[in-house]
């Protein structure tokens, strides 16, 4: 399928440096606007799972916390927002990183007719990321997110949402690796708040309080800038 057949009515990015809550908060805002999250990390680490030749390439990058060629990302993204149901609409979770990407997105989005509704920049402290990251972990059944300390399952070891039992941490939440993904964040992600700013499509919000809080004025946000 080529970017001329994508229908994507509403395009939504969340912006914000890793362990702001992105992938959580899209997740909700998923269910609730039948969007679909489309989240470059998970798409990423799919292909490393499958070995395919792009997962080949990214694996050691992503491993050190660096982020992976525009080239790769960018081609990833295009397949995926070319499939049917995001015909529903996005969230963007990880996408862009870049100016390039931006840029790509741009051009992508264009040639279909369609703008960006809202860049939303999830505003949050480093030291409050490294804590977060730390004590992260997921569903091995559906993915839930869970944390160490902020969000544990109701009954222990089995999951709230599909009560699975087996749960996996990513290979790059460790201490070192956070370093080196924050630092992308500001040196190459950062900006990107101002390059939304002058296309007259961010909001930004504080992240850095209760999940339920934080969803709350998302889905305000998010509410306004579909309609
Ligand atoms: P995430 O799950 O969004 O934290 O992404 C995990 C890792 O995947 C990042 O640290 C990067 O190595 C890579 N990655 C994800 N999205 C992108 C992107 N848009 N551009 C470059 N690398 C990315």
């Amino acid at each position: 399928m080529d970017a001329a057949t994508i229908t994507t009515p509403a395009v939504l990015i969340l912006l914000g440096p890793p362990g702001a809550g992105k992938g959580t908060q899209a997740r909700m805002l998923e269910e609730k606007f039948g969007l679909i999250q489309l989240s470059t990390g998970d798409l990423l680490r799919e292909a490393v799972a499958a070995g395919t030749e792009a997962g080949l390439a990214a694996k050691a990058v992503m491993e050190a916390g660096d982020l992976v060629s525009d080239d790769i990302v960018i081609a990833i993204l295009r397949d995926r927002m070319a499939q049917p149901d995001c015909a529903k609409g996005v969230i963007l979770d990880g996408f862009p990183r870049t100016t390039v990407q931006a840029e790509a997105l741009d051009d992508l989005l264009e040639s279909n007719n369609q703008k960006i509704n809202a860049a939303i920049s999830l505003e949050v402290e480093d030291a409050e990321m490294v804590v977060r990251i730390s004590g992260r972990y997921t569903c091995a059944g559906c993915g839930e997110g869970y944390h160490d300390t902020f969000k544990k399952p109701a009954e222990d070891g089995k999951c709230d949402k599909c009560g699975h039992t087996e749960f996996k941490r990513r290979a790059d939440d460790n201490a070192e690796t956070v370093a080196s993904r924050l630092a992308a964040y500001h040196a190459q992600t950062a900006p990107l708040i101002t390059y939304y700013e002058g296309h007259g499509v961010l909001q930004r919000t504080n992240a850095m309080g209760k999940i339920e809080d934080i969803a709350r004025d998302l889905e305000e946000i998010v509410g306004r800038a579909m309609k």
